[in-house]
């Protein structure tokens, strides 16, 4: 990312029409693609696919949209604004590090919808969408060709994960594409875009609540994923996770180091950064359980329904409920 575009999102309260325009025209030419939930893909896929995703986001009236970088491949990757410009606080969600972790990307969605329709007034929300466009691509395609495949990574085989500047550790990960760190913090373009973005937001305002959303688990996990001690604000973060757990449901609440204890610490995770760089209360939740369905064990087979439920819209909508008041900073 160049400064340039930093420069841009510092002054682009004041003139945010500029991206709109971008991305309106970057959706136009994309090619027209048959919604996947009218698909017959061989089981229900009731997502959206890349242009219905963006155009549904481009929809949002009260979003302000900006280019961040561009991905591997050269995909453009988004920040998308909501609520006070000017405000003094802002909340971060981050959906879609992890490419086949769909229900995280249609939550996101669901809670910019959520605040499209009530803004904040004393806060701004920073969404960044799609943090892995390129692997977002590769899984639809995967799709709709009926192909079983699992993306993790992105396309330099990097898990956006594990590339995070905080407890990172250069790791080439246990298998190809699983939790490989790259070479160094940053290296990949979709994690340094985000991580330039948040360092100039936090320059003019308190960046003081964020949220990355996954896919698999029905977990509330907390910092830190790369060393044992315990993170700054352990109580701020117990407090928020049981509240959220009371709104979830049977979720589970973690530090991500002591999940399991000395084989699970993650380095260079992206709630670790939110709460060193920022101070932020960083909260990662994993939205749904699996579907391990024992009465389809072929669906086990299948990475795609593996990671997200069937009903994704609706559940998408469900989970943001939930975790809307966070996001807010209500809670
Ligand atoms: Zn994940």
């Amino acid at each position: 990312m160049d400064r340039h575009s930093n420069a841009e999102i510092a002054t682009s309260s004041v003139a945010p029409t500029e991206d709109l325009k971008l991305l309106a025209e970057f959706i136009e030419q994309l090619p027209e693609a048959q919604p996947l939930s009218d698909c017959s893909l061989g089981f229900p896929v009731q997502y959206r696919g890349y242009r219905e995703l963006l155009t549904d986001w481009l929809a949002l009236e009260s979003a302000r949209f900006h280019k961040i970088g561009t991905s591997v491949a050269g995909e453009p990757l988004w920040m998308v604004e909501i609520g006070n410009p000017k405000a003094p606080n802002v909340s971060v969600a981050i959906s879609g590090l992890h490419p086949i972790e769909w229900i995280g990307i249609e939550t996101a969605y669901g809670l910019a919808r959520l605040e499209n329709k009530n803004p904040s007034e004393n806060r701004k929300v920073c969404f960044f969408p799609l943090a892995n466009p390129d692997g977002f691509r590769d899984v639809e395609a995967n799709l709709r060709a009926r192909k079983r495949r699992w993306v993790r990574s992105n396309r330099n085989g990097v898990d956006l994960n594990r590339n995070w500047p905080t407890h990172f550790r250069a790791s080439r990960g246990l298998v190809a594409g699983h939790n490989a760190s790259g070479p160094a913090a940053c290296s990949e373009p979709e994690v340094a875009a985000i991580v330039d973005t948040l360092d100039e937001i936090a320059k003019h305002a308190n960046l003081d609540i964020a949220l990355s959303l996954h896919s698999i688990g029905n977990m509330i996990l907390m910092p830190w994923g790369g060393v044992w001690k315990s993170p700054v604000a352990r109580e701020q973060h117990m407090r928020v996770a049981r509240t959220l757990k009371e709104r979830l449901g049977p979720y589970t609440i973690r530090q991500v180091s002591r999940w399991v204890p000395g084989v699970s610490f993650a380095h260079g995770m992206e709630i670790d950064h939110l709460h060193q760089a920022y101070e932020a209360t960083a909260i990662l939740v994993e939205c749904t359980r699996g579907e391990v369905d024992a009465l389809r064990p072929s669906a086990l087979l299948n990475p795609f329904r593996v990671f997200n439920p069937q009903n994704g819209r609706e559940r998408g909508a469900r989970i943001a409920k939930a975790l809307e008041p966070f996001l807010r900073g209500e809670l």
